[in-house]
């Protein structure tokens, strides 16, 4: 299938773009190549000023692009135009920060003088997933040009036009033809893509199923990656914790996106003392949730990306009531908007049912109930996943405890897990490895040069 537009919420084929031809494919490295040899000799002032244009591009046009991804994937208005402002954010946040990242240092060794430079290694390839198709793709391109970087990106087939706008953005901003080019890609390209010895390194962002395919491949030809992929992340609330506080964070973390983020809260372990209050004030908030038509600037939950999500958490959602889960609200599709799955609540999620053991792509919260700082920490790490996790108390010692012994890439403490510019970004386990974002993620994709003079 060829890359399309197709509306989430209307369930319209829009628009279609065929796959990029083989020649094609194959200038398009080459350009990637002999502009980004250019690049990397520009100075650290000119890359930063255009990463601003690019700031400015998007705020600007930040309706039009907010627009787009609700298009093309069925996200809440409210929340793209966030998506969008968050990109302009991390733009700057990289023209400021860039040059003292990337300055040389010097270390400590036996020779007379050694220091460590940071050299481009050349031109990057990112395949992206749709649930955020901006921000993803800035979290690579971003830190990777500011560096000296080229990039190609694969986008995931549902949101070509986000991939284009994208593309566009980085021309009109001043960035030289060939720096940053989309590939209408099919699979069987990918690997020729992989294969170019134009392309240093690969970094994908999406499913492990996907996430395991390109790594085997970067593995066979010898290529750096970054891999951001699934996550099952704990919201864990203890009975001395800001209950109203940790809600209005559980309702956005699960429901934001239609429960489609990596990052989302999936497993919520509430302690015996305050789960039934949590449960019965998290049922009626779902209860008074805005659904529906998400180019509506009140929607807060909108459709889910195609009929596939929708069906898989239906089976994920039956067989975990097979086994024993008890559904409080939701559970069903809603019969009258396309694609909607109805914000839903299940408790006595046995921990061997697919809602414990599996990613939940979408708006349905799992809940286990706890009464030890052990049971809860057991539960938490009993997952294949190490994205992120939330832990809700009062008592700096538990939160300390929790935040050294979660097996995660992140703890937020009395907080939702969220990404911003300044923090490293990734997980271990299943989740994947390296990292993006902050200092650490400009550093994947360099060489990152010792030179001693004895
Ligand atoms: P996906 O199906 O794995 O797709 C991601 C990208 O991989 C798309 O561009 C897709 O292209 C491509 N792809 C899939 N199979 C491929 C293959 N065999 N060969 C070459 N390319 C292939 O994931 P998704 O449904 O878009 O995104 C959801 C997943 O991403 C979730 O698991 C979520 O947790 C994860 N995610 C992780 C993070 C993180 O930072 N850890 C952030 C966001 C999302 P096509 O569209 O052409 O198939």
């Amino acid at each position: 299938m060829a890359y399309q537009t197709k509306n989430p919420f209307i369930g319209e084929v829009q628009r279609t773009f065929e796959y990029v031809p083989d020649t094609i494919l194959q200038e398009k490295l080459k350009l990637a190549d002999t502009t980004q040899r250019d690049w990397k000799t520009e100075s650290f002032k000119t890359r930063a000023k255009l990463l601003l244009n690019v700031a400015d591009i998007l705020t600007l046009n930040l309706k039009e692009y907010a627009e787009l991804i609700t298009i093309e994937m069925g996200k809440p208005i409210s929340q793209s135009l966030g998506e969008i402002n968050k990109c302009a954010w991390l733009c700057k946040y990289y023209a400021e920060k860039g040059p003292s990242f990337l300055q040389d240092r010097c270390v400590e060794s036996t020779a007379e003088v050694s220091q460590v430079s940071y050299d481009p290694l050349g031109v990057v390839f990112a395949v992206m997933p749709w649930n955020f198709p901006f921000w993803q793709v800035f979290r690579f391109i971003v830190p990777a040009v500011m560096a000296g970087n080229g990039g190609l990106l694969k986008h995931a087939s549902n949101v070509p036009q986000c991939a284009l706008a994208i593309e566009s953005i980085f021309i009109k901003a001043g960035f030289p033809i060939g720096l940053f080019q989309n590939l209408f890609a099919s699979h069987k390209q990918v690997e020729d893509v992989i294969a170019s010895p134009i392309v240093k390194a690969v970094t994908l962002t999406g499913s492990n199923e996907a996430g395991s395919k390109i790594a085997a491949l970067a593995g066979k030809y010898i290529k750096k990656t970054v891999l951001e992929l699934g996550g099952s992340d704990p919201f864990i609330v203890f009975d001395d914790a800001d209950l109203n506080h940790a809600l209005e964070l559980a309702v956005l973390s699960k429901f934001l996106n239609a429960g489609q983020s990596c990052i989302a809260a999936k497993r919520f372990i509430l302690h015996e003392d305050i789960a039934d209050e949590f449960i019965s004030n998290f049922v009626a908030l779902i209860e008074n949730f805005i659904v529906g038509d998400p180019l509506n600037k009140n929607t807060f939950l909108g459709p889910m990306v195609n009929d596939n999500a929708v069906s898989e958490i239906e089976k994920q959602v039956q067989e975990t009531l097979i086994m024993g889960g008890k559904c409080l609200v939701g559970g069903k599709r809603d019969d009258n908007i396309e694609n909607m799955y109805l914000p839903t609540l299940i408790t006595n999620v046995p921990i061997d049912s697919p809602l414990w053991q599996d990613e939940i792509f979408g708006p349905v919260a799992a809940i286990q109930i706890f009464s030890s700082d052990n049971d809860a920490l057991n539960l938490a790490n009993d997952t294949k996943f190490g994205l992120g996790a939330s832990v809700w108390t009062a008592d700096m010692d538990r939160a300390n405890f929790f935040a050294e012994k979660l097996e995660t890439g992140t703890v937020a403490i009395n907080n939702m897990v969220k990404s911003e510019p300044g923090l490293p970004f990734g997980g271990v386990k299943d989740s994947g490895h390296g990292r993006e974002l902050s200092d650490y993620g400009m550093y994947e994709f360099m060489n990152i040069k010792t030179v001693s003079y004895s």
